[in-house]
């Protein structure tokens, strides 16, 4: 049926090799045509055969050397004519060094932007490219340039807005530091171009750009400038394709962050902006030192950036938000917040007993900290110090251990800050939503971390792969359906075409109770569970899932459509339940300061009455992490669904965040997470090759050796792809083109310079 496979989600993404063959090895001798030959080390080189004996060919390389290798680590070239071509589908070889190469022909001459099919690839180039700005804007949008560019996919979008009166979407994934958010806000920059002009929104919608980054942003070893949130900015348009307001949705926010560094890395940059750059009265009023004096700033040893200027940042973050009309009492409060995080974390605990109970230090921190959030001293150090717990009629107070208060504080600390981002995107919003004309349309650019392996994978990585795996399949539907609707409209069998789908893996997170997501937070609701009592639980449901692999102790793996990725679930549960004492909602909920007063609101009444934090059992009512951002994920991808999507996938071409290297296997394990390979793959089950029957017979119909006495285009082609032994399976004939396999065309070309 037309439905898309529900094959083996595991199947590897590389694609089949390109044909090398008994028969045309000579062929390529006599012709001394380009082949790939793969060296000792795993690297491609180019060259050409010169020999061949048994199993063995020799290959003489591009720079000069002669090769002896096996007949198995060669593969067919590209003809010289397809170097650099901009988009890869046009590569006769769609083969691992053949892709490789054709991108680094063209990022090493800073053509960073090159297409796959209808996907747009962008490599990071690490510095100034000079292709963006008033110009290339315009030529673009006059269409006097139609090379591959952001600008080229935003335009697009919007005309197949106006012109279908559909909802786009710009969809941008890539690994950390691998320039999604640049692309996001070049695409925006295009759209507020040219959708600018009626009341200025536009300015606004790109100053939000400012202040989501100042707070949602961090230094990470992996980019200066990493984005810790995943988000999804809608942008509406007038009837008349004026930008009318945005709207602005993010995901997953690491809170972590906020109390934890790893070195070398930064929290988030706005501590270090206010520390840095807020004046003397404000200095005063928040009692605020330099960075390096705050503990949840220090610990990294990581306090500047190099080519930032915090202090400067600072000023441009208050005019962001004069921009966005938030009123001074608002950036007050914000402000206020943010001071009393970085106190909490220098208030220290002395050891009280011998139970290894503590309490708290009255020192500058602590009172400072009350002081900024509104409520006395006491009552912080009390909610700090010690837990309520009711026994009987009776609530009594016990004391906490150092790791206890510990954890208690910096949950109160992520805690505020999670909710100040919450509650600051919700202000940009109001102030962007204008009007309530939704009479137009809107194109949403979301910008979302991509599918993560690293040696450790924690929490983290278990929910921006999952998401990633949604968004695979969203993507591999929806070029589904662009083929067959090509293939459909010329009178083609599509049936001959399908592809794997990842329906299995999504299953394996998402069915319920027996799914990796429900399973979490049953085990989550028992008190005394442990990282090894839910990976056990894990391995005994979900082992027949072949896209389930069962590991040793904590562990366990998922085969996920970008490879396979092995989680450790230590710290799993913790996340999960992502708790807050009952002692700490009570004393924000009596804080003077409003805001905190709001956020605590935020927990539903039935968390405040349970005593869970420790105890460790997450309270029925409260949703989980996973599930919340499972349903997160679930209205984004029914909002994704009703448009018309377009997909950029950003590649990091090295790890040093420095222009002009291109790392090969970094640049290739890319292509294969972010689905890159997988279009080139699905594009070889299909017909890649698509000519139009008069420039197929005007191309090939002389190499005819009858003269075909017909004129029509139509049956020259098939006489020449009889006359030429083409198999039936390699080609589909359709009313207008013709359809080739991958590979064909290459050989037909070879067929034409024999005869010229
Ligand atoms: P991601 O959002 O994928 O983590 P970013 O968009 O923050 O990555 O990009 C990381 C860095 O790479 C940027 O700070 C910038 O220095 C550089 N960069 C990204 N895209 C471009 C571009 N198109 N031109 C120049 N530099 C870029
Ligand atoms: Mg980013």
């Amino acid at each position: 049926g037309p439905v898309p496979k529900s094959a083996n989600s595991t199947a590897s993404v590389t694609p089949p090799p390109g044909e090398l063959e008994d028969d045309n090895v000579a062929y390529y001798i006599k012709k001394k045509l380009n082949v790939w030959c793969r060296q000792p080390k795993g690297k491609w080189e180019r060259g050409t055969i010169q020999s061949t004996s048994g199993e063995k060919a020799s290959v003489s390389l591009l720079n000069g050397n002669v090769m002896k290798v096996s007949r198995l680590e060669l593969l067919p070239a590209n003809p010289d004519i397809l170097e650099g071509v901009d988009d890869l589908i046009h590569l006769s070889y769609l083969n691992e060094p053949s892709v490789l190469h054709n991108l680094q022909f063209r990022y090493s001459q800073d053509i960073i932007y090159s297409k796959a099919g209808p996907i747009l690839i962008a490599l990071n180039p690490f510095k100034d490219v000079h292709v963006y700005g008033n110009d290339l804007l315009s030529a673009y949008r006059q269409r006097t340039i139609d090379s591959p560019h952001v600008y080229a996919m935003a335009d697009a979008a919007y005309n197949e807005m106006i012109r279908d009166e559909v909802n786009q979407s710009i969809i941008i994934s890539g690994e950390s530091g691998s320039g999604k958010t640049e692309t996001a806000k070049i695409a925006m920059q295009y759209l507020a171009a040219l959708g600018g002009g009626s009341c200025g929104i536009e300015n606004e919608v790109l100053q939000t750009n400012f202040i989501l980054e100042a707070f949602g942003n961090a230094k990470t070893s992996r980019n200066d400038n990493s984005s810790r949130f995943g988000k999804l900015i809608e942008i509406h348009f007038s009837t008349l394709g004026k930008i009318c307001g945005a709207k602005i949705q993010t995901f997953l926010l690491e809170k972590s962050r906020v109390v934890q560094l790893a070195n070398g890395e930064r929290s988030y940059h706005i501590f270090y902006q206010l520390c840095a750059g807020s004046s003397a009265d404000l200095r005063e009023r928040l009692n605020l030192r330099v960075a390096s004096e705050y503990k949840y700033l220090n610990q990294s040893d990581c306090m500047t950036i190099d080519g930032v200027d915090d202090a400067k940042n600072f000023h441009q973050l208050m005019k962001a938000l004069d921009v966005v009309r938030m009123s001074i009492e608002d950036q007050k409060h914000v402000f206020k917040m943010l001071a009393a995080i970085l106190w909490l974390g220098n208030i220290s605990f002395n050891a009280a007993d011998n139970e290894n109970h503590i309490e708290v230090v009255k020192d500058e921190a602590v009172t400072t900290a009350a002081l900024l959030m509104g409520c006395s001293s006491q009552e912080l150090m009390t909610a700090l110090s010690t837990r309520k717990i009711q026994a009987g009629k009776d609530t009594i107070a016990k004391m906490l251990t150092l790791r206890q208060a510990i954890d208690t504080r910096d949950a109160l600390a992520k805690f505020i800050y999670a909710n100040l981002f919450d509650w600051l995107v919700e202000q940009v919003n109001k102030s962007l939503e204008v009007g309530k004309r939704r009479t137009g349309r809107s194109i949403s650019i979301l910008d979302i971390y991509g599918f993560e392996s690293f040696q450790k994978n924690s929490f983290e990585q278990f929910c921006i792969n999952y998401a990633n795996e949604r968004l695979q399949q969203h993507f591999n539907r929806h070029l589904f359906k662009l083929e067959q609707e090509d293939y459909e409209l010329d009178g083609v069998d599509w049936t001959k075409v399908d592809f794997d789908d990842n329906q299995e893996c999504l299953d394996l997170f998402e069915k319920k109770p027996l799914g990796l997501l429900s399973l979490l937070d049953e085990e989550s609701n028992f008190p005394r569970a442990s990282d090894l009592t839910l990976a056990n639980k894990l391995k005994q449901h979900l082992n027949a899932n072949p896209c389930f692999k069962e590991e040793m102790g904590r562990a366990f793996s998922v085969r996920h459509y970008a490879g396979e990725v092995l989680y450790d679930t230590n710290g799993f549960l913790e996340k999960n339940r992502d708790p807050l004492p009952s002692d700490s909602i009570q004393l924000l909920s009596s804080c003077t300061c409003e805001l905190l007063r709001l956020f605590s609101k935020t927990l539903n009444h039935s968390q405040k009455q349970s005593n869970s934090f420790h105890a460790g059992s997450l309270d029925s009512k409260k949703q989980s992490v996973g599930t919340k951002f499972k349903g997160q994920l679930f209205k984004l991808m029914n909002q994704l669904e009703s448009t018309t999507p377009h997909f950029i996938r950003c590649i990091k071409p090295n790890t040093k965040q420095l222009p002009g290297i291109y790392d090969e296997d970094l640049v290739l394990q890319q292509l294969k997470c972010c689905g890159v390979l997988e279009v080139v793959r699905i594009s070889r089950a299909g017909y890649p090759t698509r000519m139009m029957h008069q420039e197929f017979a005007r191309r090939y119909g002389f190499l005819l050796s009858e003269v075909n006495t017909s004129q029509d285009p139509l049956s020259i082609s098939v006489s020449v792809l009889q006359q030429f032994n083409i198999p039936p399976e390699m080609y589909q004939v359709g009313f207008t083109k013709l359809y080739l396999r991958t590979g064909q065309i290459g050989a037909l070309e070879d067929k034409r310079k024999q005869f010229l």
